[in-house]
């Protein structure tokens, strides 16, 4: 088995007129965060650590701004890219933690609902979400949305009976590699691979 971390962080500008998404889940405030897509700034945070664990570069290069397929996309559309990578890779989450930043409107109150939101988006258990909330004291940046996250993934292990297979089979390796394909892809594993076209390094923003 082994392990990987991601490191991500996003900021956003708050904007009037402009509904207010963070984590996937609508909030009632006046102000919303501006950006190409719905400027969730937590889903960001959050695909750019898991991108980063598995080393295949950034949201930036998976979905450019200067795209127009992803004005006004939800970032949720992002964060399955992002899942679908780290499955391609072969690993999976082991847990997350994150820090929310920001003057208004307070997380504390809504944390435990953002926290189960995230982990549903994430398929993981609500116990392997972390969410600490944060103000920009001293910053000077009370109309700023900032989001950090780190994430920690480990090895998808094959099930029992397949892994004692392998072991014990007494074929040749192309056979049993092409038997455990298959049984791995029975397992939903290859439902998960990659959708988007890797990255181009000229895209990088
Ligand atoms: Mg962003």
């Amino acid at each position: 088995m082994s392990m990987r971390i991601g490191y991500g962080y996003d900021s956003h500008t708050f904007q009037a007129g402009v509904p207010l998404v963070i984590g996937g889940m609508p909030i009632d405030h006046p102000e919303g965060l501006a950006g190409h897509s719905d400027g969730d700034v937590l889903l960001h945070a959050i695909t750019d650590a898991l991108l980063g664990a598995v080393s295949a570069g950034d949201i930036g290069t998976f979905f450019p701004p200067s795209d127009p397929r992803w004005k006004g996309a939800a970032s949720s559309v992002f964060l399955q890219t992002a899942l679908e990578e780290v499955a391609t890779a072969g690993y999976k989450i082991l847990n997350i933690d994150t820090v929310l930043i920001m003057a208004k409107p307070k997380i504390v109150p809504i944390a435990g609902e953002l926290r189960d939101h995230v982990a549903e988006l994430l398929g993981i258990k609500p116990g392997e979400v972390g969410i600490k909330a944060k103000t920009p004291e001293g910053l000077g940046l009370d109309h700023v949305a900032q989001a950090h996250c780190t994430v920690l993934l480990e090895t998808l292990q094959a099930p029992e009976p397949i892994a004692a297979m392998t072991a014990t089979a007494e074929v040749g390796s192309e056979e049993v590699d092409a038997v455990v394909e298959g049984l791995v892809r029975s397992h939903d594993l290859s439902a998960l691979g990659r959708k988007v076209t890797p990255f181009d390094t000229e895209d990088l923003t």
